[in-house]
Order: structure tokens, then C-alpha cells, then sequence
């Protein structure tokens, strides 16, 4: 592959020259001391990034989802109750898993496009006075729908109703894109992988967990070995990684974690926002619907945007791809060929936001939907010029 534009999908995200290089590296030992400068800086700036003192940084070779069967299976026990919303494809796989594991779930339908309902679960928390449920789940940034949910307001409820259950976070697509703090929301296992605001390819599950979580590990008898964090908190330098590692992309999240900081974890969120900022604008000329539902609970990591009547959203997908070999996100479940979404998570410019919302343009025309071709990059351009100057080399 000689010619390769950037992908506008809401993950893997564009990779960084210097982090694809950081990733290429010669075998070293990792019993050797040369592993022990990748890894003790990986785990301690995971910390900075979850904003998390309290708690300790895991990271499995794998991805978002082992992170999700991590939080499950290293604290609870067969039939363990626990509550998840159903409001998107990530949501709703979640909740597969649970079930999977014999957990039972008290699921909340909440419509996809909607945020995660923190009243119903602060009625259902209330009215749980004996506890039965050990853990919530919630996903900060449903992927599927470019929704982000209130994760401050949900441990809010939690506390309110004084519920001591776990509180699980996926933030697969908000982690190092999006403000998010793990000790201040009380978060109990927080995860992400390595393919989305760290930038890397995809093979690592990373993740977050609080004092309590450690303390239900003792007791969870869900069965666990690869993804078991009694030997992850284990390691020390005679013990070493319960496994191999995955070194090259342990020192890419160095990298990583060296370059969000470089640019100031507040920068890169506000970065996030504006280059959101500016997708959307050009979607409202567009005239289209946002899959989001309420303006306070838009993404600023991906925007599902809503097809016209009669228009596949997944044949627009395709087009996109075959013709100009630009990659957006499809519709995934329930909004499957309904919406496409473009994902600007990562490192992206303006510049690059405008490539994408021009190619987007160009491939609605071809598939004759109606819209005036230049009219999102041109609303795009006006937000961008008239906004404070970002940093367009990071
Ligand atoms: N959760 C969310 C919100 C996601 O966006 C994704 C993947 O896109 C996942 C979980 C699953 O993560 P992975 O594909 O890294 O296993």
C-alpha cells in the first residue's frame, strides 16, 4: 500500500510516525532491566491519564473487550447481580458478556441516541436497599451513537442512594480524548485499549483499578487466569510479566502517554472538542440529524450521523471507501445502515477534519443524496477560522 489517507473511523485512529516507530523495535528481554524502563513509566503515566492516585494501572495484551471481561470476571461471582443500560452496540455487547458469565442483569432500554440513564438508575439504586446489585455498569462514550454519558452524575447517584456496588467504566473511545477522572467519578475498573485516544494499533486492554476493585478481587470466584489482576499486582522484577509481553507496544504507550503530555492532557481534550466542533457544523449544513439526541451529550470523539430516508448508510460507507479509499464508521446494531459516523479521535488537524468532511460530501453527491457540495466543509472552515488557534503540530 504506497498511498494511504488518513482513516475518519472512530478507531484505530490514525497512528503517529513517531509512535508507529516507538513501536518497532528489537526483541529485549523482558526479564532484562531494559524492559523495566518501558514498563513502570507506562503504568505510572496510565495513572496521570485516569486521573487516578488511589488506584493502580493494569495493562493485558488484548483490547477494550478484555478489559470489559477483566472488570467482570476479577470481582464478581456467578449469578452476581449487576446494571447496564442498553442504549448502544458497545452497551449492548457489554451486557452479552455479563450473561455469558452467568451474571444477572438488570438491563435499563434506554433509546439509542439517548445517554445513559442516570435517573432510572439512581430509582433503580434507591430502591435496592438490600444491595443485591454489586456492580453498574456504564459506558462513557457509546461508539455506536457518538454519545457521551455523565459518568459524574451516575457515581452522584450511586453516593445519593448510598449504593455500595462496584462502578465499571468503559472508555474505550473518551479515555485520553476526553475528560475523564477515575477517582474523582469513584470509578472502580476503568478501561480502554490502545488503538483510540493512545493512537497505537490495536493489542492492549488498559485499565483502571480502585482499592475497592482489589478488595472484591479476593472474593470474585468468576474464573479468570490470563486476565487475572492478583498477577499483574503482583509483578516485581523477580516475577516479571505473568507473561509475555507485549513489548513494542508497551514502549509505543510510552511514547504515547510522553506525547499527550507534551501537549497537556487539557489540550489534547480541548483539541477533541474543537475538531468535534467543527464536524459538526458542517453536518447542521448538511441539514442532517445527529444519531445524539441532546447537544449536552455529544461526542467529541465520533459523530454518528443520521441518513436520509432511504439512503443506506452502509452503502455510503462502501462508496467512501471504493471510490475515494476514505474509511468512515458504518452503523453497527440497531442503527445499523441508518447512520455513518466520522470518527476524529486521536491526532487529527483541522486540515485533516476538512479532508474528511469534504470526501463525505463528495460521496453523499455521488450516492445523490441533497446536499450542496462544500456547504459542511464551508460551515467547518468558518468555526475553524473564527476559533481560537489550536496547535496543528503535535
Ligand atoms: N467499548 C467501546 C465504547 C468501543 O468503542 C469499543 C470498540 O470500538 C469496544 C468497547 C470494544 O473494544 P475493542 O474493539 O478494543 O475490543
Amino acid at each position: 500500500m504506497s498511498i494511504q489517507n488518513p482513516v475518519f473511523i472512530p478507531g484505530p485512529t490514525n497512528i503517529p510516525e513517531s509512535l508507529r516507530k516507538a513501536c518497532d523495535m528489537p526483541t529485549i528481554d523482558h526479564r532484562s532491566s531494559l524492559f523495566a524502563e518501558i514498563l513502570p513509566p507506562v503504568l505510572a503515566g496510565v495513572k496521570r491519564v485516569l486521573k487516578t492516585e488511589t488506584g493502580e494501572a493494569i495493562i493485558f495484551p488484548g483490547s477494550g473487550t478484555g478489559g470489559w471481561e477483566a472488570a467482570l470476571s476479577n470481582t464478581l461471582s456467578p449469578g452476581d447481580k449487576v446494571l447496564a443500560a442498553d442504549f448502544g452496540m458497545f452497551s449492548r455487547k457489554w451486557i452479552d458478556m455479563c450473561r455469558r458469565h452467568g451474571l444477572e442483569v438488570q438491563v435499563v432500554e434506554a433509546p439509542w441516541g439517548a445517554a445513559l440513564p442516570v435517573g432510572e438508575f439512581a430509582a433503580i439504586l434507591a430502591a435496592d436497599t438490600e444491595h443485591q446489585i454489586r456492580a453498574v455498569l456504564g459506558t462513557h462514550n457509546e461508539t455506536a451513537t457518538g454519545v457521551r454519558s455523565d459518568i459524574g452524575g451516575l457515581r452522584a447517584a450511586m453516593d445519593a442512594a448510598g449504593h455500595p456496588a462496584l462502578l465499571f467504566v468503559d472508555g474505550v473511545s473518551s479515555i485520553a480524548s476526553m475528560d475523564f477522572r477515575m477517582d474523582d467519578w469513584g470509578v472502580d475498573v476503568a478501561i480502554t485499549g490502545s488503538q483510540k485516544g493512545f493512537m497505537l494499533p490495536a493489542g492492549l486492554a488498559v485499565v483502571g483499578v480502585s482499592r475497592k476493585a482489589i478488595a472484591a478481587m479476593e472474593t470474585a470466584r468468576l474464573p479468570r487466569f490470563y486476565f487475572d489482576f492478583r498477577d499483574m499486582l503482583a509483578m516485581n522484577p523477580a516475577s516479571g510479566y505473568p507473561y509475555t509481553p507485549v513489548v513494542g507496544l508497551l514502549n509505543g504507550l510510552k511514547a504515547a502517554i510522553a506525547m499527550i503530555e507534551a501537549e497537556g492532557l487539557d489540550a489534547v481534550f480541548a483539541r477533541h472538542h474543537h475538531i468535534a466542533e467543527g464536524v459538526r457544523e458542517a453536518v447542521r449544513a448538511w441539514g442532517l440529524p445527529f444519531c445524539a439526541t441532546a447537544p449536552e451529550s455529544y461526542s467529541d470523539t465520533v459523530t454518528a450521523i443520521v441518513m436520509p430516508e432511504g439512503i443506506d448508510g452502509n452503502a455510503f460507507v462502501a462508496h467512501a471507501e471504493k471510490r475515494y479509499g476514505v474509511s468512515y464508521g458504518a452503523g453497527l446494531g440497531a442503527v445499523a445502515g441508518k447512520v455513518f459516523r466520522i470518527g476524529h479521535l486521536g491526532q487529527l488537524t483541522e486540515t485533516q477534519a476538512l479532508a474528511g468532511i469534504a470526501t463525505a460530501e463528495m460521496a453523499m453527491a455521488d450516492l445523490g443524496i441533497g446536499i450542496a457540495p462544500g456547504s459542511g466543509v464551508a460551515a467547518a472552515q468558518l468555526f475553524y477560522r473564527s476559533s481560537p488557534v489550536l496547535a496543528q503540530r503535535v
